[in-house]
């Protein structure tokens, strides 16, 4: 039983069974990870989307030092879905090289 909500359009992608990496069907932003912390899922994620030149640990720093609503922040963003006891990692952004250069203006705006 887990629950996801998009951070971006707060469309709910899962509820009940777990999320699955896709699209959010509300704003079409990636989301990817499934991870035991942060770092973990912001890795997963970079990965699977073949953002090899982002450094994990930086993009996992600005997205949780970043206010969210503004610039690329309100486009990106890191959250735990909802379970019985336990949460797992997400990390959403745009889809394509849109998610490359969003994440990496975060990075640049620390
Ligand atoms: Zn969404």
């Amino acid at each position: 039983m887990a629950r996801l909500v998009c951070p971006v359009c707060r469309t709910v992608i899962a509820d009940g069974s777990d999320p699955e990496p896709g699209e959010c069907p509300g704003c079409l932003c990636r989301y990817a990870g499934d991870g035991d912390s942060a770092p973990d899922a912001v890795a997963g994620a970079l990965a699977d989307w073949g953002f090899s030149e982002l450094d994990p640990g930086a993009v996992t720093a600005a997205l949780f030092a970043l206010p969210p609503g503004s610039g690329p922040a309100a486009r990106a963003a890191v959250v735990s879905d909802e379970r019985e006891g336990f949460y797992r990692w997400w990390v959403f952004a745009p889809a394509g090289d849109e998610g490359r250069d969003v994440l990496a203006r975060l990075v640049s705006e620390m």
